[in-house]
């Protein structure tokens, strides 16, 4: 039986990784797929996380990898489809119907971006379409840009987006906003914002790259980039039943990662938080891989 199973090779699980096996601890990582990094393969390039400016998501989650391979981490494939606590530690079912057994859990499973779901956004992912404004906004300055949703993520990221580009279209499939009253009657203020509410995006246009959007209703709009901020779905339905859960499905822990399950931790996006970057999804692995060994010499 392992010390701890990390489920997910994200930046937290991974992090969470290296510390396990600094503290001496047997270790494996569950990942959903065959080098599956996560989240952070969406950004063409990653321009905030410490040391490493400008590179590459891809390039970034391949080094967070290595690092970890270069640690004795074992990775396996697979996806946990039911964890049980058993007396003294935790039984995981994958979908394979294979059994794992570990003393203790560190859940790092992240969460998705919703998607809208329209032609034109998987193909330009990356170059023109962004799920992360703080990620990638800086490379969209003095450019026009969208911004989609009508949530307080959607706002903030609009007000940000601002700061930045020449201008920013706010667009939103209904007339009333879910975010903030406060944010919206700024954004209205802001000259160079245009609130297009309400309209849904039927389509996102260009050669190779974003340079339009159309509209259900037949208009079009230019545009250099669209930021999408439809809401975030965290990977936790495995855990309804085992720990608690917020209304949005997030795990409710504080820093350390400990949750209402001796034993069981979490680390990175699926954690109740303010801020989801790749630096804090790496200090919550840290985090809850001390919590884990913390928990083990204690036992
Ligand atoms: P959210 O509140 O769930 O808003 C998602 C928005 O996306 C909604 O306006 C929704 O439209 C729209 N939407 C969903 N699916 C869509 C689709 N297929 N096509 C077009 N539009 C679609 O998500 P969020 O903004 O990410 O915020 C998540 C939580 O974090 C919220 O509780 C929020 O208050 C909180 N948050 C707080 C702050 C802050 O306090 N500064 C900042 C960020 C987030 P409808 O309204 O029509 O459903």
């Amino acid at each position: 039986m392992v010390d701890v199973l990390i489920i997910g090779s994200g930046p937290a699980g991974l992090s969470a990784a290296i510390y396990a096996k600094r503290a001496n601890l047997s270790v494996k990582v569950l990942e959903k797929f065959y080098m599956g990094f996560g989240q952070i393969t969406e950004s063409s390039k990653v321009d905030n996380y410490l040391g490493m400016p400008g590179i590459n998501g891809f390039d970034l989650g391949e080094t967070f990898y290595q690092h970890a391979e270069s640690f004795g981490v074992e990775f396996l494939e697979g996806e946990a489809v039911k964890i049980q606590t058993k007396e003294e530690h935790f039984s995981v079912s994958l979908a394979s119907g294979k059994e794992l057994e570990a003393k203790t859990i560190i859940y790092a499973a992240g969460a998705m971006h919703r998607h809208l779901g329209v032609p034109g956004e998987d193909t330009f992912s990356g170059r023109g379409v962004s799920y992360c404004a703080v990620c990638d906004g800086a490379f969209y300055r003095d450019k026009v840009v969208a911004v989609a949703g009508g949530g307080n993520t959607a706002l903030d990221d609009a007000l940000y987006l601002s700061e930045l580009c020449s201008k920013v279209y706010l667009i939103h499939r209904r007339s009333e906003f879910r975010g903030a009253g406060a944010t919206l009657s700024r954004l209205r203020e802001k000259e160079n914002v245009e609130i297009l509410a309400p309209s849904v995006i039927s389509a996102i246009l260009g050669e190779g790259k974003v340079s339009e959007l159309a509209f259900s209703d037949g208009r079009k709009i230019s545009c250099q980039g669209l930021f999408i901020a439809v809401g975030m779905k965290p990977q936790t339905e495995v855990l309804n039943g085992l720990i608690s859960l917020d209304e949005t499905g997030y795990v409710v822990a504080e820093e350390t990662g400990k949750t209402s399950v001796p034993g069981f931790f979490v680390a990175g996006d699926v954690r109740k938080k303010a801020l989801r970057q790749v630096i804090t999804a790496a200090a919550d692995g840290a985090n809850a891989a001390v919590s884990a060994a913390e928990y083990l010499r204690e036992k």
